[in-house]
């Protein structure tokens, strides 16, 4: 690819006259808080912030920026994990907001269908979903800041996918700026299109590498009547998947979330974010929260009762509460949300978001920690998540006292490779939702088949020759 230039100041003065001082800011202290990632690891800089306030806009940034050659890095609620969103630390590419394009173009319950613009946060679409009796269903607990364009170049998961599948089952259309600054329109809210490969699958994870997302056009399902969120402890994973499995024997459809959450998860909550109660009297090596939510004429507490109360008397599950109101519901979902946020404020710690075949989870989980503890005594691995999904968030904790920074520089690289070698030897994927981004490159680079790499770099090629959409990311370099 070609060389990338540094912008100057005849394109930062075009970019000034283009956007107006609302879309143009370059004031370092406004710029300073979107240039770190949530984990506060990566640090870039940047010129300025574009914030164009339409699609139209961005085409003429991209279009501006391809001529001079300068690199773009898009951002939306920058809550991404793996530092997709941060630009260089040398200052060689700008950083383009979405955060002004945030309307939604059209909404139909009829059509169960939304247009949205790239810079609405999830939770605003949650509201405007009710509001017509309908559902958007995807969710994670960076909704409040987490943008359509972020979650959908990321192909988010969250805590629903084990019912509804990931963004990419939830995506109709796509309208994106492409690299050399045309509009791809493919926003129509079809739900058969054959014609040849799918640009908007393409885009769809793409992690800001091929395009700038503008809009676009979601699923929507019914509105639920009701809801039941239990929690429930038990000793093993194998017993939660089991518990899984016998619930949706009952159930049918109706559990759409099944988190598993271990006692030193839950621990680090209860010791960090203010207000948490433990759910259980008593403390469980593992915990699940359940979500079953029911359709027309189906009561969801009662079926989970039910479900509960049997799994209690097999001895699979050892207690178990549900939740009698909202407020209550809400209370167990903020101990699974805030295990991200607890993480964050107890220190830094090795992340891990992994997938293996659903089955295999239990074993691995059992296998792998035990492995990496007893490889660096006093650290802890701390495993939790999206089980239904064989997608677990597997963190490793330094040993108490360490410096954790020091310690994650000292060992922090040999600790990932173990983990993401027995990832790839169980057939797994060392990125379950978070995306590649910086964070992961090395690694995926390092456990990735030829094949693979090569399509990912040809298309990469064919759609931004010049190599100006977030270079640096997600696609190895040759
Ligand atoms: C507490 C917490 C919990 C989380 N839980 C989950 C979870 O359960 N499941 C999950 O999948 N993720 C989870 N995440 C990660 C994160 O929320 C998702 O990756 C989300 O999709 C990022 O959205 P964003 O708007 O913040 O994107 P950003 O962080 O701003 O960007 C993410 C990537 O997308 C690119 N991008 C952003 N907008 C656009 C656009 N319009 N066009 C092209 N590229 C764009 C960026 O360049 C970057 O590569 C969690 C994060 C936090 C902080």
């Amino acid at each position: 690819m070609a060389d990338l230039n540094f912008p100057d100041k005849q394109l930062l003065d075009k970019l000034a006259t283009l956007l107006g001082p609302q879309g143009f800011i370059a004031d370092r202290d406004l710029i300073a808080p979107w240039l770190v990632d949530w984990r506060d690891r990566y640090h870039g800089e940047s010129a300025a912030l574009l914030a164009p306030a339409d699609a139209a806009q961005t085409a003429a940034i991209v279009r501006l920026c391809a001529e001079a050659r300068v690199a773009l890095v898009p951002q939306g609620g920058n809550t991404g994990t793996v530092a997709g969103a941060t630009p260089a630390a040398d200052g060689s590419a700008l950083l383009l907001s979405t955060r002004r394009m945030n309307r939604l173009r059209a909404i139909s319950a009829d059509d169960n269908s939304v247009i949205a613009e790239a810079g609405v946060i999830l939770s605003d679409l949650h509201d405007a979903a009710a509001a017509i009796g309908r559902r958007f269903p995807l969710s994670l607990a960076a909704k409040g800041s987490a943008t359509i364009g972020g979650l959908v170049s990321t192909n988010a998961g969250g805590t629903q996918v084990l019912r509804f599948g990931p963004m990419r089952a939830l995506v109709l259309g796509i309208e994106a700026v492409l690299p050399d600054g045309s509009l791809f329109d493919g926003l129509a809210t079809l739900r058969k299109d054959n014609r040849g490969y799918d640009l908007r699958q393409l885009l769809t994870g793409a992690e800001g590498t091929l395009g700038v997302v503008t809009a676009a056009a979601l699923r929507l399902v019914p509105a639920i009547s009701g809801r039941a969120v239990a929690w429930a402890g038990l000793s093993s994973p194998r017993d939660a998947l089991t518990l899984l499995r016998r619930l949706e024997e009952r159930t049918g459809e109706a559990v759409e979330s099944f988190e598993l959450v271990p006692a030193n998860a839950l621990a680090l909550v209860l010791r960090n974010i203010p207000g948490t109660r433990p759910p259980l009297d008593a403390s469980h090596a593992w915990n699940v929260l359940i979500e079953a939510v029911g359709g027309r004429g189906a009561d969801p507490e009662a079926m989970l009762e039910q479900g509960l109360a049997a799994a209690i008397e097999d001895g699979l599950v050892q207690d178990a509460t549900i939740a009698s109101s909202e407020a209550q519901a809400e209370a167990l979902w903020t101990l699974r949300e805030s295990i991200s946020p607890a993480e964050k404020i107890d220190g830094h710690s090795l992340k891990h978001d992994i997938s293996v075949p659903v089955l295999d989870m239990p074993a691995f989980l059992d296998r792998e920690r035990d492995r990496l503890e007893a490889h660096f005594p006093g650290s802890r691995i701390i495993a939790f998540g999206h089980l239904g999904d064989g997608n677990i968030h597997f963190n490793l904790l330094p040993p108490p006292g360490e410096d954790r920074l020091a310690w994650i520089a000292r060992h922090g690289a040999e600790a990932s490779a173990m983990v993401h070698d027995r990832v790839a030897a169980a057939g797994g994927s060392l990125s379950a939702e978070h995306g590649i981004g910086q964070a992961k490159l090395a690694e995926f680079a390092r456990l990735t088949d030829q094949p693979r790499l090569h399509t990912l770099r040809a298309i990469k090629r064919a759609l931004d020759p010049l190599g100006i959409m977030n270079p640096g990311k997600l696609v190895p370099p040759e």
